[in-house]
């Protein structure tokens, strides 16, 4: 017949303790319980709920816990004996003992609980516990409960024990890894980062030291005493029961590597402004992935603001300002862009091309002379023998020579004309010819300066 009544709750868990291997680090001595600190959980004329208060010590991120909550017949373990709960407001405190929270209203049967409770322990551990009050810890009026009447109680069981058996504190098995959706990538956090074999609890051993920023990818993970622990997928595979606690993991992202285009990328201001040249237009592309970044097509000759250029793939592709300012990784590929079209300049003709200029001259026709419009050569009169023509300058069109007429938009082949009034007008033509050639050829070498300096003007001209 058990000499104990209450009853075990297991399904509460405060994730608010220092777990068993940091015990050392963080309170600078071993977790080893040697006795239980007895609390109070308040107010007794505030009738505070048992459930109430093991929520409150389950609150996520709390700074205060207790390993055991306790009343008349029933107590709830939050918190695993072989972690530190933090109850006792001192490292001491916190590291060697059990901190067990009882109803404040402290009635025989809360004190039974606690009574049967420290038996329980006692013959778990198989030794003698200290039986401590919160104040002798830290200053607090926690609690004004009887040792003495703990002990008692206790020691009667001890004196009529004949169990060979104490019972036994249900430990819960430790369940297989369960896999992640998807591997996260972990580097440990310490120098000295624990690969905890679980199966060994409550005094865990350690299969593999790792060092402080090692990469682990987690592939699973287990659930266990309040903590998450990560499982490759070696130790996955193998069912292996084996995890880094998630306190000394931290998320861990690689950097991406460098997209092709940013690698490439140059920024060029001095490209300028380009069009779009396919009849068809163009489209905008993500950089990355070359896809088009919307449906959007871009008509031919709308002109972009070029400032860069890349290769992706062995294209290439501009991108611009307006895409740099936005931080967008757009690009328009190369060959769809080029020098925005711009109305030529009206080509200048040719006798213009050639025009030297010989100052304001008048000639003579030495016969019918067919005027030619400088536009196309088409004949737009013919100016009879003898007629008195004002010539501007001198030209060549295609080899032959002619005199643009005032007005510069009518020409006269030089054959026709005569520098003096023709006397004799029957007179034989090709002597005429002769003579008026060899003027034009002077003229030309007199004004040859000149002539240098007008079509230097010209030249200059946009
Ligand atoms: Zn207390």
């Amino acid at each position: 017949m058990a000499k104990t009544n209450y009853k075990e709750i297991t399904s509460y868990n405060s994730p608010n303790y220092t777990p068993n291997a940091y015990v050392p680090s963080v309170y600078g001595t071993s977790r080893e319980v040697i006795g239980v600190v007895y609390h109070w959980w308040g107010d007794p004329w505030s009738h505070p709920l048992f459930f109430n208060i093991i929520r409150w010590l389950c609150r996520p991120n709390g700074n205060s816990s207790a390993h055991v909550v306790g009343e008349l017949n029933r107590i709830a373990w939050i918190v695993d004996a072989i972690h530190a709960a933090w109850h006792a407001g001192s490292a001491y405190g916190n590291a060697k003992f059990v901190g067990y929270e009882c109803n404040p209203r402290l009635d025989s049967g809360d004190y039974q609980t606690m009574g049967e409770f420290h038996y329980d322990m006692e013959k778990y551990y198989g030794k003698r516990l200290q039986i401590r009050v919160h104040k002798e810890f830290s200053s607090t009026s926690c609690s004004p409960i009887d040792k003495g009447r703990i002990r008692r109680i206790a020691d009667s069981l001890h004196a009529r024990d004949k169990r060979p058996k104490p019972k036994p504190r249900p430990s819960k098995p430790v369940p297989l890894a369960a896999k992640l959706p998807k591997p996260i990538r972990f580097r440990t956090k310490l120098a000295a980062t624990r690969v905890w074999d679980l199966t060994t609890n409550p005094k865990y051993v350690a299969v593999k030291t790792l060092g402080r920023h090692k990469e682990f990818m987690a592939y699973a993970k287990i659930e266990f005493n309040n903590s998450v622990y990560y499982v490759t997928r070696y130790s996955y595979n193998k069912k292996l029961k084996h995890g880094v606690n998630s306190a000394d993991l931290e998320r861990y992202e690689q950097a991406p590597p460098t997209p092709e285009w940013i690698r490439n990328l140059k920024w060029d201001k001095s490209i300028g402004k380009l069009s779009v040249l396919p009849a068809g237009g163009t489209k905008v592309l993500n950089l990355t992935t070359t896809a088009p970044v919307n449906d959007e097509v871009i008509p031919k000759g709308t002109q972009i603001d070029i400032e860069g250029r890349t290769t992706v793939g062995g294209q290439m592709y501009y991108v611009s300002s307006w895409a740099r300012k936005e931080g967008l990784p757009w690009g328009i590929p190369a060959k769809t862009l080029g020098k925005p079209a711009v109305v030529p300049p009206r080509e200048k003709p040719e006798w213009l091309e050639n025009l030297q200029d010989i100052t304001d001259k008048d000639f003579w026709t030495r016969s019918d002379a067919p005027i030619l419009s400088v536009e196309d050569g088409s004949t737009v009169r013919i100016e009879p023998i003898n007629s008195l023509v004002r010539v501007t300058h001198a030209t060549e069109i295609l080899g032959k020579k002619y005199m643009v007429l005032q007005g510069m938009t009518e020409v006269v082949g030089t054959i026709y004309l005569s520098d003096t009034p023709i006397e004799r007008p029957h007179d034989d033509l090709e002597k005429r010819v002769k003579f008026i050639e060899a003027f034009i050829t002077s003229l030309v070498d007199i004004f040859a300066k000149a002539i240098a300096q007008i079509k230097d003007k010209w030249e200059k001209k946009p």
